[in-house]
């Protein structure tokens, strides 16, 4: 089976992995973690990933199309995949499908998480996490029992630096530009599900099963 998982920052789009990876028993592929890996592994392509990303630039499509191709040539996937934060742009969608189509393959579904903007932004600027073990916390949602304490380690909760409303709304901003033009197209290939991310990640998840089970 093969699966895109799409939706504005925050939407769940991780949080869906352990569910859908053990579902499934396909990997989830999230070319964030492969730019990073690329990056880390000091490949000819990681350092043209690492020139664009110090220059403030997003990948340019060419660059994570390519790195999309190679890793679809990998033995984990001839049963199939999830892929989470590509295609990002209509190009990158109309690569895929070439790249697919020339494997005699084809999407089986897309799912588009969907969650109001407001509740987004919540789960962004209200996100804490404890710098010694990890754990994640939500002012709004997700509260310590002691304010901005770790209930486990008892460590002062942060704050990442980049989740703030300006740059929370400049992302939302650019998956509208960018990204959203691509559900359009996925619907017209009628393999687009909306699934309902404000739920607890669980409760998204069982959609999706239930929207697979459907059209079994
Ligand atoms: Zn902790």
């Amino acid at each position: 089976m093969r699966i895109v998982i799409m939706g504005p920052p925050a939407s769940g789009k991780g949080s869906q992995k352990p569910f859908l990876t053990e579902e499934l028993n396909i990997p989830q592929i999230s070319t964030g973690e492969m730019f990073r890996n690329e990056i880390k592994k000091g490949t000819s392509l990681g350092k043209k990933i690492e020139k664009g990303m110090s220059e403030g630039k997003l990948v340019t499509d060419e660059l994570t199309n390519e790195i999309v191709k190679e890793r679809l040539k990998e033995e984990d996937v001839s049963k199939g995949f999830i892929l989470d934060g590509y295609p990002r742009t209509l190009p990158q969608a109309f690569y895929l499908d070439q790249l697919l189509k020339e494997k005699q393959l084809k999407l089986d579904y897309v799912f588009n998480l969907t969650a109001d903007e407001d509740l987004l932004i919540k789960r962004i600027i209200g996100r804490r996490t404890c710098p010694q073990c990890g754990r994640i916390y939500n002012i709004y949602f997700l509260k310590p029992k002691v304010a901005n304490k770790c209930d486990y380690c008892g460590a002062t909760l942060v704050k990442r630096k980049d989740d703030t409303k300006e740059v929370i709304i400049e992302r939302l901003k650019a998956y509208h530009e960018k990204t959203e033009p691509i559900i359009n197209y996925y619907q017209e290939k009628a393999i687009l599900v909306n699934i309902d991310g404000s739920k607890a990640p669980y409760d998204s998840f069982l959609e999706i099963k239930s929207a697979i089970e459907k059209s079994k």
